[in-house]
């Protein structure tokens, strides 16, 4: 069973387009072993690891903004 999870993350800049905000970092699990991909939802560039551009140095890739519940 894979397990995914969504978060985006808060000050990470797309290399693609610039977009702010927009990078979610996907995490698939499965049997323990888990794999990190980033996505921007503004123009669906993908990379498997971590080379978005944080410009805000006091945040950190852990620090994540949840989506908005409706
Ligand atoms: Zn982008």
């Amino acid at each position: 069973m894979v397990e995914i999870k969504k978060q985006f993350i808060a000050g990470a800049v797309c290399t693609q387009c610039q977009a702010m905000d927009k990078i979610q970092l996907i995490k698939e699990s499965e049997q323990g072993e888990t794999q990190c991909s980033y996505i921007c939802v503004a123009c669906g560039y993908t990379r498997s690891d971590s080379e978005f551009e944080i410009t805000d140095p006091d945040v950190s890739p852990v620090q994540l903004v949840q989506p908005k519940k409706n």
